[in-house]
């Protein structure tokens, strides 16, 4: 069966095409796919019965069904555990802010990472997430939300490591953002990744309008390298070069996320370590309270300790934000959901 979701205007044309059919129909199929975002053939009421038979015999429109679907009582937190074709699931979660709907979805069936706190990565990697597979989350959540409301944002910060699926994460991005599809600018898009450098440079080259974000989370190699794998492939100095070529290339400002973890990570030395690292560098961090995870040791900074953090980089001229703890009772950290599945 053929995912419709993975294919661009240009091969469906194609596709239609071999079946004999008038150039047209390609573009009222692909308007239904991806700005009606129909889940089924039937709906597709501009369509001859026979296109829609021969559809379904040979495609999928790629909708995902959604096994689970849990809301945050305390914020409205929608997370979503999507079934796959294969079995397989990942999940999504959309947070509610005021300037409206922000949806993070996986890019990969598990993780092979390793970072030593991350749920995602415990099981090692399944498989790659298709570009339409990860466009079925979106759709799919969109599909979920009350009428009128939509998806202003997208974050890749799910499950997985998205530059280490990079072509069918970059087919995913112009799928999003083509202007007969959902048309979603990637201005409101942000990718998330570990620090795979040859990555970094590689989607530099694309030129997208899009916010990367590094998880860092240590400020010396030797913490960064026992929590995260991938430091002893590229260390700090080699990442923040890359973010610094990023920058350049792009013009777009780097984000780094790093996660507070009690005793580890969240000395007031380390913040300053931080600060000098990042000096003189267009950026912006974003401090994530450590979730803890039921497999690993590791626990969440102090109240305190995250307030001095963040004190010590402003000080320094660096703008620091603490991210908000959203959907607390609905396992809203990566890899919680699917794992419990
Ligand atoms: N692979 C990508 C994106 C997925 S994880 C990346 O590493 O950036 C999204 C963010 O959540 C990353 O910054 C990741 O390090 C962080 N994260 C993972 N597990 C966490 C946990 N238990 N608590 C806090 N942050 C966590």
């Amino acid at each position: 069966m053929i995912n419709l979701l993975n294919l661009t205007p240009e091969e469906l044309s194609d596709l239609l095409g071999s079946w004999g059919e008038p150039a047209f129909r390609a573009g009222q199929l692909f308007d239904w796919l991806h700005q009606k975002r129909a889940a089924t053939f039937d709906e597709m009421s501009n369509l001859p019965k026979s296109l829609r038979s021969k559809l379904k015999e040979h495609c999928t429109t790629g909708s995902l069904n959604l096994k689970k679907r849990l809301v945050s009582t305390i914020d409205g937190t929608v997370k979503y555990l999507y079934g796959l074709e294969d079995g397989a699931a990942v999940e999504g979660v959309v947070m509610r802010y005021r300037h409206g709907n922000s949806l993070c979805i996986s890019t990969q069936v598990g993780c092979r990472m390793g970072c030593g706190f991350c749920a995602s990565t415990l099981g090692g990697l399944v498989r790659d997430l298709s570009a339409g597979e990860m466009l079925g989350e979106v759709y799919a959540a969109a599909r979920d939300l009350p009428d009128g409301e939509k998806i202003g944002s997208v974050v890749l910060m799910g499950i997985g490591e998205p530059l280490d699926n990079f072509d069918n994460v970059c087919k995913f991005l112009d799928l999003l953002s083509h202007p007969k599809g959902f048309g979603m600018s990637l201005r409101h898009v942000s990718l998330s990744t570990c620090g795979l450098v040859d990555g970094i440079y590689r989607l530099a080259e694309k030129k997208y309008p899009l916010t990367l974000s590094v998880s860092l989370h240590a400020p010396e190699d030797d913490m960064r390298s026992a929590l995260m794998p991938v430091n002893r492939k590229y260390n700090i100095d080699t990442l923040l070069t890359a973010c610094r070529d990023y920058f350049a290339t792009t013009g777009r400002r780097v984000s780094f996320e790093y996660a507070l973890i009690h005793g580890k990570t969240d000395s007031v030395q380390q913040a300053r370590r931080l600060a000098t690292l990042l000096k003189g560098m267009n950026c912006h961090v974003n401090l994530i309270p450590h979730n803890a995870v039921r497999e690993r040791e590791f626990s969440r900074s102090t109240p305190r300790a995250v307030r001095e953090f963040q004190q010590e980089l402003e000080k320094a001229g660096i703008t620091a934000t603490v991210r908000r703890e959203l959907g607390a009772d609905v396992m809203a950290a990566c890899g919680q959901l699917r794992r419990e599945s």
